[in-house]
């Protein structure tokens, strides 16, 4: 008798090693159809941004011909999951589905109609945690209710340790039914955004990919890891590992990354420096946390006061900012580098973010929507609690009345302006005293350096000190509001 087939469906968890969901569905011992499935977005404003598109592509790609070296093959389908699954269940008589959890409202929403129609169709259903630690639900304070603050967070976390005590074994081998059924061809998706080319700019920074994500894991834990802590804040160095693109797309899992940073203590990596990298793999794990139990947290702020903020919501601003012309060289060069490579550096995505929803008052949903669909790690948990850390009305986020003054932070992270240089060329050749504040520059100098301010770099779109103190006042109606 041929067994009958079960589906595994691939979602952000594109990879063969420590994926629970596949583990199982090899357990069962049936033969395994792997599908991925381009949803129609219900939310048009969460549909996929260029960026992700762009690396979505090439992890499947990747990920296709892993499953092909395994024996297997990866079916690719577009539309709404149940109609898919049920049309593919018709088509191959599988009598099991299995998934990784997913922990967005519309994903969980999605989630949950198909598991109660196949259910009650009588198709086994199974889920599993493949992209967190711990569920959301599993890390609780002691009165029993959800974290609002990351350090008791962490800090129970670390305690818990990882739900799986084990990564599960490597996959080699993936039995299929046949046939196989016919899936459609990824060029036909178009995937790859046509402005800006990334397909040209892109690939030399980035392998994506479950080989690329350890690779990436692999050279970080070798040395930069060793002095994460101080060079995590120096944009112009490789201080940070740039996993968060690989994170987002699930090629590695947080498990994963755990084990190997306990391994590299043990072999002589610095543990102090290991334990600060596995807090900020945390961060990521406390934003699904809140992301969970605040499901609109990309739109709504969790500190409500704030829904009232004077916003002046300015179109021209909210331009100057994207396009990196501002006049505030460390937040230019923070909003090019990410149009050019898809991704920021933590330091300067902070004062870029708290530029535009401080200095500018253009509200902080814009700014997400823009990282949103640009950033090649977007990721809708970390990219919205962020946003609302850096705005102040966050669980845990950095006070309101905290301004970042976005030259002194370029004059400490960026001291000697190779940041700056590398992504304005147009400053290159202002001396390192004024490259972060050019308007300061004696005429002379701007004159030498071949810059005539507002034709070759535009001035500064606002005054700091007048900027700072309209956010404060505009903080001040938040705070009558609120008592
Ligand atoms: P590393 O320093 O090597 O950290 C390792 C991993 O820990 C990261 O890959 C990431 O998964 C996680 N991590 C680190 N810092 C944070 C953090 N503050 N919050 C949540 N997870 C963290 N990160 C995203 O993955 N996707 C986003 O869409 C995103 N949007 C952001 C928006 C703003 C306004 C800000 C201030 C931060 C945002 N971050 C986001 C968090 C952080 O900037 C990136 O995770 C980090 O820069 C990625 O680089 P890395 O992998 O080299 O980080």
């Amino acid at each position: 008798m041929t067994l009958k087939p079960v589906l595994f469906w691939f979602r952000r968890d594109l990879r063969l090693r420590d994926n629970p969901a596949l583990q199982a569905c090899l357990s069962s011992g049936q033969p395994v159809i792997p599908v991925y499935i381009l949803e129609d977005q219900k939310n048009a404003s969460r549909a996929l941004g260029g960026a992700s598109r762009w690396w979505l592509h090439r992890s499947l790609e990747s990920l296709k011909a892993s499953l092909e070296k395994c024996g297997s093959a990866l079916i690719l389908k577009q539309g709404d999951p149940a109609a898919v699954l049920a049309a593919l269940i018709e088509e191959t008589s599988a009598n099991g589905i299995y998934w990784n959890r997913r922990y967005d409202k519309e994903g969980i929403d999605t989630d949950k109609a198909v598991k109660s129609t196949f259910i009650e169709a009588g198709i086994r259903v199974e889920t599993f945690n493949g992209s967190l630690l711990r569920e959301p639900w599993e890390v609780k304070t002691g009165s029993n209710t959800h974290y609002k603050v990351f350090t008791p967070f962490w800090k129970n976390l670390k305690a818990m340790g990882p739900a799986r005590q084990k990564a599960c074994a490597p996959v080699t081998k993936i039995p299929s039914p046949n046939p196989m059924p016919m899936g459609v061809c990824l060029e036909d998706w178009s995937l790859y955004p046509a402005k800006p080319d990334w397909a040209k700019a892109f690939p030399k920074q980035w392998t994506p990919g479950e080989k690329g994500a350890h690779q990436c894991l692999d050279q970080f834990l070798a040395g930069p890891v060793n002095d994460y802590d101080a060079s995590r804040n120096i944009p112009n160095i490789k201080g940070t590992s740039k996993l968060s693109p690989h994170l987002a797309f699930g090629e590695i899992s947080p498990l994963e990354i755990w084990h190997k940073a306990l391994l590299a203590i043990e072999t002589g990596a610095n543990e102090k420096e290991c334990w600060k990298f596995l807090s900020e793999i945390a961060w990521r794990e406390f934003s699904y946390h809140l992301l969970y139990f605040y499901p609109r947290l990309s739109e709504i702020p969790l500190r409500g006061a704030f829904a009232h903020y004077p916003w002046l919501d300015d179109k021209e601003s909210l331009q100057a900012w994207q396009r990196g012309l501002t006049g505030y060289p460390m937040v230019d060069a923070g909003m090019r580098e990410l149009w050019q490579t898809g991704w920021m550096h933590n330091r300067v995505r902070m004062i870029a973010a708290s530029f535009l929803i401080k200095h500018l008052l253009v509200p902080w949903q814009k700014g997400e929507a823009w990282f949103w669909d640009t950033l090649v790690d977007a990721d809708i948990a970390s990219n919205s609690a962020s946003w609302q850390w850096v705005a102040g009305c966050g669980a845990d986020a950095s006070p309101y009345f905290r301004i970042f003054n976005p030259f002194g932070q370029g004059e400490k992270f960026d001291a000697d302006g190779d940041y700056v240089r590398r992504y304005i060329p147009e400053l290159k050749k202002l001396p390192n005293k004024y490259i972060h504040q050019p308007w300061s520059a004696p005429a002379e100098i701007l004159e030498k350096a071949g810059i005539e301010l507002g034709r070759d770099y535009p001035k500064p779109i606002v005054d700091h000190k007048a900027a700072r103190q309209r956010a404060l006042s505009g903080y001040q109606q938040v705070k009558e509001i609120a008592s």
